[in-house]
């Protein structure tokens, strides 16, 4: 047996270093194919012959690992003989016994066990999962050997300095001392209420061991990354359940907007929402069982391997991963192609529950195959969940799509699917908001433009859409050639700046364009008002000099507040910067990102950072808004631009006399889409419309037949001013009624007329939450009315 170790050991070595050159040979004919692509003559018949010889590593790569895998395979089944032999005396009491200690919350030895022989509850599993398990633990036995070779090979300088966010330093020793171990010293009760934590700035396993010295976060539920790597965690719950109970394929679970989804891909039938108190309870049984979160980073031809039964895998190791290695999760029988971390095991959850199914498709293209989507929330405690219970009530009480049905908005039609008929009173918000952001855009010197709706693919193939959009554009022929439908305005304001030349002196030239945008979303994609296929933006683009760029960002930042105060919005500031695959100068680049940082340190508002998430044509500001029921919606963008420019060659004379000056474009939106910030405020309110937006502002109700002449004198006479007054004069109904019926359908202001008022051209006041502001002539309350208006208040049934 030590002969077969020692073997073992030194084929373990001699991979280490094939995969070594391996990957140095792999980034080789990277390096060369991508200078071949760029090359502009390139010769396709002259492949690297690199890739020869990264073939031959390969083939004796895997043979060299077959035969690793056979000596594992006798080395395992010599120790589980000795181990039968032992076993004998210490029945039952089989933990872990060498390496860093697990918690004694969990086993994972037992579990494997456990796993094997599945509860009687949970279905028999299918055939890939054995193999798929049996797999991971030959691999993980790779790792520990490894981990092995690091303790040994650093025994004289083991000891590590660990410090604590709350300045507190504690002693460990690397590649053993784990975050969780650090928690545990400070305070079990602490370490059982991390979630995760940040090492050095990055996301950890609790029970990943340190490699070095290191700066410790221990992150509970409150904090919000810990929040998104906790229902990550509860993602993969749901996918062992999912996987047990159907057998079908796991796609992934991308992150979710407070809870998490999962997609899985079965060949002949769909997830029923019956089926979801199973699952429900499946995941139960799964937390029950406290499940460990095991990782292990393996070469991505193995993985290939591992996951050869699921095409989906296969994708996104051949597609998205572009190291030599990734890492790999097991978590009870399920193993996971993940980035990680997660939390400890599957206990940390406490209550769980799935509530949703949809559809889906791979990459949300309705090309691919379609998925079954399977939604749910997880959280630490009861009350957390009671809380989340009453908000999603809430949010269907509030669901744009039915008060705008209720309060006669707007609606769908199926032979238009994705485009809105705003009636009558739904239109009268869609073109306050316009006239709103209209005058902000004529107080901060933005001149409107109108521009056309059609343009000929040469002009998508200048901008780029042509290339990387055209999935989402409505196209069609017209005299040979083909016309797309406009998905932005930006190329079409590209050829006003180019229609004749520019000096610097009349920069910077900014453009708003209320045009109508068409983008060709999957109609399974489409949903009420917040994905549509045609709508209008307060699109604005702004043609600057690089040194302009800062003032004309604290311009948008300044008319952003403005809008999203008079909202009553918070937000959220979040800079984004270069990303790897960025276009142009990185000089410019870092320029322009000073300019930007600049312009938000003198905002004054705290901002974040977001580190290679920019556009690959310039850095932006990503501002989310924070609505009434705490949730986070993304509506407008502020976007420096150097590649447009220089597609559509659009100069400008400088100063100095050069002709040839490219501009910056920042492309800038508040509301972004009006249907959809329609859809964000009408849930935001609840419906209850503040006055100047609300589409019944004022309802005149007479007291009897008697006055209904003045009455109806007094709604139009409101009308005239501007005012969206209505007269209820339905003889069939009690005053009482009538102004229960008005409340409830949200007028702003009731106006009650009876003889009294008559006499004295007055009106009796009261508003849609009962407030009673009694009787006032009709001058006086026509001036209130007109000055609430234009405040724009949020407030003007109490201020009146
Ligand atoms: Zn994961
Ligand atoms: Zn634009």
């Amino acid at each position: 047996m030590a002969a077969e170790a020692l073997a073992a050991e030194a084929v373990a070595s001699r991979l280490a270093r094939q995969e070594e050159d391996i990957r140095w040979l792999w980034a080789e004919v990277h390096r060369l194919r991508d200078e071949q692509l760029n090359a502009p003559d390139r010769c396709q018949a002259e492949g690297p012959c690199l890739t020869r010889e990264v073939a031959q590593l390969r083939a004796e790569n895997r043979e060299l690992r077959h035969r690793l895998h056979r000596l594992r395979l006798c080395l395992e089944e010599e120790l589980s003989h000795q181990a039968r032999l032992e076993g004998a005396e210490r029945s039952g009491a089989g933990r872990g016994a060498a390496g860093a200690q697990p918690p004694p919350s969990q086993s994972p030895e037992e579990d494997v066990r456990k796993e094997i022989e599945p509860d009687n509850e949970v279905k028999k599993p299918p055939n890939f999962v054995k193999e798929r398990l049996r797999l991971f633990e030959i691999l993980k036995k790779d790792h520990q050997l490894l981990l092995a070779v690091y303790e040994k090979k650093g025994d004289s300088s083991n000891v590590i300095t660990v410090r604590v966010a709350d300045g507190r330093t504690v002693k460990g020793e690397a590649w053993k001392t784990t975050p969780y171990q650090v928690a545990a010293e400070i305070s079990q009760e602490l370490a059982e209420t991390t979630v995760v934590a940040k090492v050095n700035g990055e996301l950890w396993d609790l029970d990943r061991p340190l490699e070095g010295d290191a700066t410790v976060e221990l992150l509970t539920f409150e904090n919000e990354e810990a929040q998104a790597v906790y229902w990550h965690s509860s993602a993969h719950v749901l996918g062992e359940a999912l996987e047990l109970h159907y057998g079908g394929l796991l796609c992934c679970s991308p992150p979710g907007d407070g809870g998490f989804h999962y997609d899985v891909y079965l060949e002949d039938r769909a997830v029923s929402s019956t089926e979801l108190p199973v699952l429900e309870s499946m995941c139960q049984t799964i937390i029950k069982e406290q499940q460990p979160f095991e990782r292990l980073e393996v070469s991505t031809e193995v993985l290939l391997d591992l996951f050869k039964y699921n095409k989906f895998k296969c994708r996104i190791l051949k597609e998205k991963v572009d190291t030599p290695t990734t890492t790999v999760y097991r978590c009870g029988p399920l193993v996971e192609l993940c980035k990680g971390p997660h939390i400890r095991h599957t206990g940390n959850i406490k209550v769980i529950k799935i509530f949703k199914n949809s559809l889906a498709y791979w990459e949300d293209n309705p090309e691919m195959e379609m998925l079954q989507r399977v939604y749910g929330v997880s959280f630490p405690d009861e009350q957390r969940m009671a809380a989340w219970e009453e908000l999603q009530e809430e949010a269907r009480a509030r669901d744009h799509r039915t008060i705008g049905k209720e309060q006669e908005l707007f609606f769908f039609h199926d032979l238009s699917p994705g485009s809105c008929f705003f009636l009558p009173r739904g239109a009268f918000i869609y073109n306050t908001l316009i006239d709103f952001i209209r005058e902000q855009h004529h107080q901060r010197n933005f001149t409107e433009v109108l521009s056309p709706n059609m343009y000929s693919c040469k002009l998508w193939e200048a901008s780029g859409h042509w290339q990387h959009y055209s999935e989402n554009m409505f196209t069609f022929d017209i005299d040979k050639d083909t016309f797309a439908l406009k998905p932005m305005n930006c190329p079409g304001h590209c050829l006003m700046f180019a229609h004749r030349p520019r000096s610097w002196r009349e920069m910077p030239i900014r453009l708003a364009d209320f045009g109508v945008l068409h983008r060709n979303e999957p109609s399974g994609a489409l949903s009420g008002l917040t994905r549509v296929r045609r709508f209008q933006q307060d699109d604005a683009h702004i043609f600057c000099t690089v040194g302009q760029i800062e003032e004309e960002i604290k311009g948008c930042l300044q008319f952003l507040q403005s809008v999203y105060s008079t909202f009553g919005f918070c937000f959220q500031l979040n800079l984004s910067t270069r990303p790897e695959n960025f276009l142009g100068e990185i000089e410019l680049w870092d320029e322009a990102e000073k300019h930007l940082r600049n312009s938000l340190m003198e905002f004054g508002k705290p901002w974040k950072i977001n580190p290679g998430n920019g556009a690959f044509y310039g850095p932006k500001i990503d501002i989310e808004i924070k609505d009434a029921l705490g949730r986070y919606h993304q509506c407008a963008t502020i976007q420096l631009d150097f590649q447009l420019p220089i597609r559509f060659n659009l100069t400008y004379v400088s100063k100095d006399g050069d002709d040839k000056k490219n501009p910056v474009i920042i492309h800038q939106a508040i509301l972004g889409s009006l249907e959809r910030m329609i859809a964000i405020l009408l849930e935001n309110y609840g419906g209850k419309w503040p006055f100047w937006l609300s589409p019944r502002q004022v309802m005149v109700i007479p007291v009897g037949p008697t006055c209904e002449k003045y009455a109806l004198q007094i709604s139009s006479g409101f009308f005239e001013e501007g005012f969206m007054a209505d007269v209820d004069l339905d003889r069939g109904c009690t005053l009482n009624n009538k102004i229960r019926n008005a409340q409830l359908a949200q007028y702003n202001f009731i106006f009650v007329v009876g003889e009294k008022e008559e006499t004295n051209n007055a009106v009796n006041v009261r508003t849609r939450d009962n407030k009673i502001h009694g009787e006032i002539s009709v001058t006086s309350a026509i001036d209130k009315l007109k000055n609430l208006k234009q405040s724009r208040t949020l407030n003007a049934e109490e201020e009146f």
